[in-house]
């Protein structure tokens, strides 16, 4: 047993259950110095988006709450991870740093750098899996290269064991003796200045018990029908916990126990089609997080490198950006979408898809463009998932849809939507319209849309672009590219 102090070094790891940097710092003994470090400048090229912060700031104050009720402290300090981790050696006297890993290219760089650092200084720097069921260095096809298809990816995990999770973490912390110095949650101001994020406090509880609590209802009320209904965005037939996950206040870990203990007395597993059809998703997020990783340029480039000369629309005055971004395309479930995401943080996948689809082949926008608004606004903001969400929709993907492809907005709201209680709920103007026209107003008979009190071009827009004409040129444009 140690006497010196371990510094564990929360990032995208915010929970005590299941922590692998945590559980191996009480194993050592001594002291445990908890740290979150807030780098402004974003660790890489991608600072933190405005509904990431909102998470942040709750989601820490949940942690340093439950730290805090044990005995300890979550130390905030802000800067530059590297230095701020040597002056917090200085600090404490701590001969051990411990922190789960993380990967994100630049911080991945950063953490191999810092950890021979670390070490040439005679310091014990260790890093653990705290949020994959299996790490990307370890997983290769058969060619001995990383995995482009997810189906063999998925097939190939099967074969894997998973982790148990760890235990629940200190219960009576193990404190350095003094205070340490550090920042308040309120001088980092990651809550907006401008109230833009009303309608989030009522939809989510970020930290470990609400990502439990998540967990805990998804199993009970909606995983058996997964299968069936989770293409429903007017249903509730999804987990939510991709902020969780995100942060880290739940492990993929812990899902999957949870998952194999539903039916475990019968010894089944998966117990149903939709605990098999959910666990898989999970998987998508392994996937991403492994392209990611062997893939970087990724975030910003198309992974099928003919596609970066895509001839893309000039848009030169935003003006179809902002109105796909302020959910104003005058097509309804893709305008719903924008809005529940500007209202919420979060969008359901299918509608996601439908959007995404719309911006880059309807709008022939760049999907850069698309992933960088996604970024600010999505409360699960992942560059893992959002990259692979993207450039699968632009078709520029691994396993990408091919680009040819393309969702069409009103039968996908017709089928996705059937009653249009999503469409009601996030575009109200529409609300009166029967089901017959709600995903197709401009085909309404205008005294129809007239009894509805709809004036389209006024009271709700008229479509930005024809579906047709979209599509012909969408096709045209990959053709061209083709060719090239
Ligand atoms: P569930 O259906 O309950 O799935 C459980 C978990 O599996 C999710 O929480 C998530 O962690 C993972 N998952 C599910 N679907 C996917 C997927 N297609 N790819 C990767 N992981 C998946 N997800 C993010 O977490 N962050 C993002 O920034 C993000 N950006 C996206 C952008 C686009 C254009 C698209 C098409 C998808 C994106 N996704 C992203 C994936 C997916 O839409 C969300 O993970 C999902 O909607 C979250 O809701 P849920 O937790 O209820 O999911």
């Amino acid at each position: 047993m140690s006497e010196s102090s371990t510094i564990v070094w929360f990032r995208q790891d915010l929970r005590l259950r299941d922590n692998p940097a945590l559980a191996a710092a009480a194993k050592r003994g001594g002291p445990i110095v908890a740290v979150y470090i807030l780098d402004e400048k974003g660790e890489g090229d991608w600072p933190l988006g405005g509904a990431s912060r909102w998470w942040l700031h709750h989601s820490l104050s949940d942690l340093g709450k439950a730290i805090s009720e044990r005995g300890g402290q979550l130390v905030l300090r802000r800067g530059e991870a590297g230095p701020v981790i040597k002056q917090l050696i200085k600090d404490t006297g701590a001969e051990a740093v411990y922190w789960n890993r993380r990967y994100e290219p630049t911080v991945v760089a950063r953490d191999r750098a810092l950890k021979a650092e670390l070490k040439e200084a005679g310091v014990e720097a260790k890093s653990f899996n705290g949020s994959l069921l299996f790490e990307p260095h370890e997983l290769r096809n058969k060619q001995g290269t990383p995995f482009k298809v997810f189906t063999p990816f998925w097939r190939h995990c099967l074969t894997l064991p998973v982790e148990e999770p760890l235990g629940d973490g200190p219960r009576k912390w193990p404190a350095p003796k003094e205070t340490l110095s550090g920042d308040t949650l309120e001088d980092w101001e990651l809550l907006p200045v401008i109230k833009w994020d009303e309608g989030f406090g009522p939809v989510w509880q970020p930290g470990e018990a609400g990502a439990r609590a998540a967990l805990k209802k998804f199993i009970a009320d909606a995983m058996a029908d997964y299968g069936e209904k989770r293409n429903r965005p007017d249903l509730e037939s999804t987990s939510r916990l991709s902020p969780h996950l995100h942060f880290g206040e739940i492990s993929p870990r812990q899902i999957w126990a949870a998952v194999k203990a539903v039916g475990a007395e019968r010894g089944v597993f998966p117990v149903n089609a939709g605990a098999k059809t959910f666990l898989s998703e999970v998987g998508w997020r392994e996937f991403a997080h492994h392209l990611l990783f062997h893939f970087p340029d990724t975030p910003t480039e198309p992974l099928r490198e003919e596609f970066a000369a895509f001839p893309w629309r000039k848009d030169t005055k935003g003006t179809l950006l902002k109105a796909w971004q302020r959910g104003r395309t005058g097509y309804p479930i893709v305008d719903a979408g924008m809005r529940e995401l500007w209202a919420t943080g979060w969008m359901h996948n299918r509608v996601r898809m439908v959007t995404a689809s719309f911006l880059v082949k309807h709008l022939r926008l760049p999907w850069q463009r698309g992933a960088e608004w996604f970024w600010d606004t999505l409360v699960d903001a992942d560059l893992a998932n959002n990259t692979s969400g993207w450039q699968w929709t632009a078709g520029c993907g691994a396993d990408a849809a091919p680009y040819f492809r393309i969702f069409a907005p009103v039968l996908q709201g017709e089928k996705f939507d059937p009653e249009g209680d999503y469409v009601r709920r996030w575009v109200p103007e529409l609300a009166k319209l029967p089901n017959k026209w709600l995903h197709k107003p401009w085909e309404a008979p205008a005294e129809l849309l007239e009894r509805c009190g709809i004036d389209l071009g006024k009271t709700y827009p008229s479509p930005l672009v024809d579906h047709g004409e979209a599509r012909d040129e969408a096709l045209a444009a990959f053709q061209a590219l083709k060719k090239e």
